[in-house]
């Protein structure tokens, strides 16, 4: 990774009021998906979309809901493997619709946007980032068990870019093929998932060996043994061997996933142990999940005075309330209701807010008698605020930029 990354990476620029709104927008999509898991290679050809296509079609046939993201923008391979290459996005409301593969599968890709496979996309790294970032933010992915990316290989802007949109994924499992020229590349790959604090959940060591069908005689074409070695010596777990099999090149260039057929080859056996370990390492990492949830989650209720859908100047002659359910630890909004404010009667609000379930409240200004009855009702008041909507005063307060002035209705 070069310095400059890594100093993006510990002096992020400052955050606008887009960017956190997006932020938010980004936090719900992912929040209904429970298990992500990245896969990169450090370099190409070793067969890191055959392994994502597989993990994925694999979870999808033991009954899980996946979704198969491919950000490999200038070589997408995805609609070639699944068989989907003429498919194409449809449009909802402003959201993107996934190409449903089967019941529990979903794809998306570039490849699902261009013309056609022969067409070249010829973009720098801001371009590509932001179509990364719609990927997540604007495609319709529903409630998922996995998310499986499958990103270009090497350590560019598609990784970093996934890292920092998904900082809290499960983990990258990192492809190599067994001999030293590929393993080189693949110690890149495992330290540019230490230096982001990405979690690795393990190596696989693919194209591992080859069974002769005739004698059965088994002949490590590429070398072999390369991948657990580099694993143990790099510290991280292994995952397993995938052999070289003529039947993936076959599945892959038909578009029908190995994992999805019916066979008890070597190679069927290695992925079906891989798929376990992941499993496995999802029990135990949705056990550990819903301990900080427990332990963590902080649940807050913001008021706010609502005029014409904005901030009222005037909280007690206000039209609207909108209430926000947030949570303060994770900063995900998680629900806006707008109730039509009480008849104005003195000393009414504060209790009519904290019957509401209010914890918050943000206005513009606010005598300070109403500002005791709101302290009474343990209601904290945040007053100065100038102007915006309710999801913008709310991104602004929970990632402490809101800018808070001078206290305009003291009366
Ligand atoms: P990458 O994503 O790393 O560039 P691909 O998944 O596109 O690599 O695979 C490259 C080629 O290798 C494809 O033709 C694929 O079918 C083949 N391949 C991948 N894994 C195996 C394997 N275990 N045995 C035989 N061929 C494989």
């Amino acid at each position: 990774m070069s310095g400059n990354k890594e100093s993006e990476r510990q002096n992020p620029p400052k955050k606008s009021m887009d960017d956190l709104l997006e932020r938010d927008k980004l936090n719900i999509r992912l929040n209904r998906i429970n298990h992500k898991i990245l896969v990169f290679s450090g370099k190409g050809g070793v067969g890191k979309s055959t392994v994502a296509v597989n993990l994925a079609a694999g979870l999808a046939k033991e009954g899980f809901k996946v979704g198969l993201l491919d950000i490999d923008i200038h070589g997408p391979s995805i609609p070639k493997l699944l068989n989907i290459e003429n498919h194409k996005f449809s449009f909802k409301d402003e959201t993107i619709q996934p190409i449903n593969v089967s019941e529990n599968l979903k794809a998306v890709s570039i490849g699902f946007l261009l013309e056609d496979n022969q067409t070249a996309v010829i973009w720098r790294g801001p371009r590509k980032m932001g179509v990364i970032k719609q990927f997540i933010k604007d495609v319709e992915w529903g409630d998922l068990d996995y998310l499986i990316v499958d990103s270009p290989p090497g350590t560019g802007d598609e990784p970093l870019t996934i890292c920092q949109l998904i900082p809290d994924a499960d983990g990258a499992i990192i492809v190599t093929t067994p001999q030293d020229l590929a393993i080189v590349d693949v110690q890149k790959a495992i330290t540019f998932c230490k230096q982001l604090n990405m979690k690795i959940l393990g190596v696989i060591e693919n194209m591992s060996g080859f069974t002769c069908p005739n004698c059965g005689k088994v002949f490590n074409i590429l070398k072999s043994g390369g991948g657990i070695d580099m694993a143990n010596e790099m510290d991280v777990p292994f995952l397993g061997r995938i052999p070289i099999d003529p039947d993936i090149v076959i599945s892959g260039d038909e578009g029908k996933p190995f994992t999805g057929l019916e066979t008890t080859t070597p190679s069927a056996q290695a992925f079906k142990t891989i798929i376990d370990s992941i499993l496995n390492f999802a029990k135990q990492n949705a056990l550990h999940n819903v301990s900080i949830i427990n332990k963590g989650e902080n649940p807050m209720k913001i008021a706010i005075p609502l005029a014409n859908g904005k901030l009222s100047m005037h909280f007690g002659h206000c039209e609207e309330f909108a209430l926000i359910d947030v949570d303060e630890n994770t900063k995900f909004i998680k629900g806006k209701t707008i109730l039509t404010a009480p008849p104005h009667e003195p000393g009414l609000l504060p209790a009519w807010l904290a019957d509401n379930g209010a914890n918050v409240i943000v206005a513009g200004g606010m005598g300070s008698r109403a500002q005791g009855l709101f302290a009474e009702k343990n209601i904290k008041v945040v007053i100065g605020v100038r102007e915006g909507t309710p999801e913008d005063i709310v991104s602004a307060y929970l990632n402490n930029m809101l800018s808070a002035g001078d206290n305009i209705c003291d009366h």
